[in-house]
């Protein structure tokens, strides 16, 4: 099997930077988001408490809420998909091809350095 052992210290240890620069901008937009939700629901029931039955910002609340799950959501699968990098660069497995085993492209990895698929494997994939 094909390893990235022929990655250099330096380029093993530049990569771990970014990733973990990522990780952490990654863990604080969640933080953010778990927040904003916190808010969100605090007020809907505030809302719900207040006027049961004309509830003029009640779909507005539901729409904000949804859109809220869905960056949420977003912002969880992007940190497991950085600490996924994190460990394939420490079992030496990153920058091979998950579909193919070939190494991916060093500028492709800078360019997004989560990437688990060559730009072959990737344009294929849709
Ligand atoms: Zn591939």
């Amino acid at each position: 099997m094909t390893t990235t052992r022929s990655f250099t210290p330096a380029r093993v240890e530049k990569f771990e930077r970014l990733l973990l620069a990522e990780e952490v901008e990654a863990e604080s937009r969640l933080a953010e988001h778990r927040e904003g939700m916190l808010e969100v629901r605090a007020a809907r029931s505030d809302t719900a408490a207040a006027d049961d039955e004309h509830d003029p910002e009640g779909p507005t609340m539901i729409q904000e809420w949804s859109q809220r799950t869905a960056v949420l959501a977003d912002a969880e699968l992007e940190l497991a998909d950085v600490r996924r990098a994190l460990a394939r660069l420490a079992d030496h497995s990153y920058g091979i091809c998950e579909n193919c085993g070939r190494p991916i492209a060093v500028a492709r990895l800078e360019a997004r350095p989560t990437a688990t698929l060559c730009i072959d494997c990737a344009r294929l994939q849709g």
